[in-house]
């Protein structure tokens, strides 16, 4: 059921894909419907890149290819976000680093810390998934989970941008909704091999939104920021001892701070093939990982926004299968 097809034929998949996830007809079919799983994605997230470069883009186009061809999604569930607005982008980033994204003023410092070339294609492609996210807030809001096929940019600062992330799509949603009095209770979720510095920095001071980050102790980022829970792994943890830590600390935080959504960024860097992620975890306890967060929440009746985060495996069907889980998960759980 969940074979990956060669690239080739992958290809054929997607470009059908791609015109078919952008019609707006798609968006009232499942707006229309009494319940549906919403997915934000557009072509433009699998941004071209030079080649031999380190990031494994091709990710956005295979996971909606993977999930549509296996018949987990239709083309009903997805929807293509328009740009987030410049003013709710500046509630969360400052405009002196907003005017550098829009205007590719980025030095060549800011880029190598970024990790991909400025182009005004990337600045738009960044704007959009932000609006992925807040869109598939308010769809979790409606429905209990909504996913975002990228997204969960943990390492945007306000001020900067580094390891792959421009802007704070978590941090930029949730600004968003306390400023709209839509909610007043967050919590992030970030089960990422890195931690969530960028998040934690923007809501050091913000009570409102709570985060809880669980990662890699000795992965980037070395300078750690300080989350309002931080649980450093240690190298090579395994499944049995990774669930047991995620569920205790996951209870915890819930019954003491009972927010009205959760974050999840579902980084798949966690698996033991990542290229760059220190721990031992398999295939299927990344899948009991994304199962628990959703299982628990939905028995809590707390909302939830799931976003892809990183994953570096040198086999990009194993980044695949683990991210198209995320999705799989959440279709069975919410019965969707
Ligand atoms: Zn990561």
């Amino acid at each position: 059921m969940y074979i990956i097809y060669a690239h080739k034929e992958w290809y054929n998949i997607v470009a059908a894909t791609q015109n078919a996830v952008t019609s707006k007809i798609f968006i009232d079919i499942c707006s229309m419907a009494e319940k549906c799983l919403h997915v934000a994605y557009d072509a433009c997230y699998a941004h071209n890149l030079p080649e031999e470069h380190r990031f494994p883009m091709l990710k956005y186009e295979l996971i909606p290819g993977q999930l549509l061809h296996e018949g987990t999604l239709t083309n009903a569930n997805f929807f293509s976000p328009g740009i987030c607005k410049d003013e709710v982008v500046l509630l969360t980033h400052t405009p002196q680093y907003f005017d550098k994204l829009k205007l590719q003023q980025l030095s060549a410092k800011e880029q190598r810390e970024i990790g991909f070339p400025q182009s005004p294609a990337l600045t738009h492609r960044e704007l959009q998934i932000t609006q992925g996210t807040i869109d598939c807030a308010m769809y979790a809001l409606k429905n209990g989970v909504a996913l975002n096929v990228a997204g969960g940019t943990h390492h945007a600062f306000a001020e900067r941008g580094e390891g792959f992330c421009l802007l704070n799509d978590f941090a930029i949603a949730s600004n968003y909704l306390l400023r709209e009095k839509i909610l007043d209770r967050i919590m992030v979720v970030d089960l990422d091999v890195h931690q969530g510095n960028g998040t934690a920095s923007i809501f050091k001071n913000e009570p409102r939104v709570f985060t809880f980050s669980m990662h890699g102790q000795h992965n980037y980022p070395f300078r750690k920021e300080e989350s309002d829970l931080d649980v450093g792994l240690p190298d090579g943890i395994e499944d049995e001892a990774y669930l047991d830590l995620l569920t205790m600390h996951l209870h915890q935080i819930i019954a003491v701070h009972r927010p009205q959504l959760v974050c999840f960024q579902a980084g798949v860097d966690i698996l033991h093939t990542d290229k760059y992620g220190k721990l031992n975890i398999s295939l299927e306890g990344c899948k009991k990982r994304d199962e628990l967060v959703l299982n628990y929440l939905k028995e809590s009746g707390i909302p939830c926004v799931l976003a892809m985060g990183g994953g570096y495996s040198a086999d990009i069907r194993i980044i695949v299968e683990a991210h198209c889980n995320s999705f799989r998960a959440a279709k069975l759980i919410y019965d969707l």
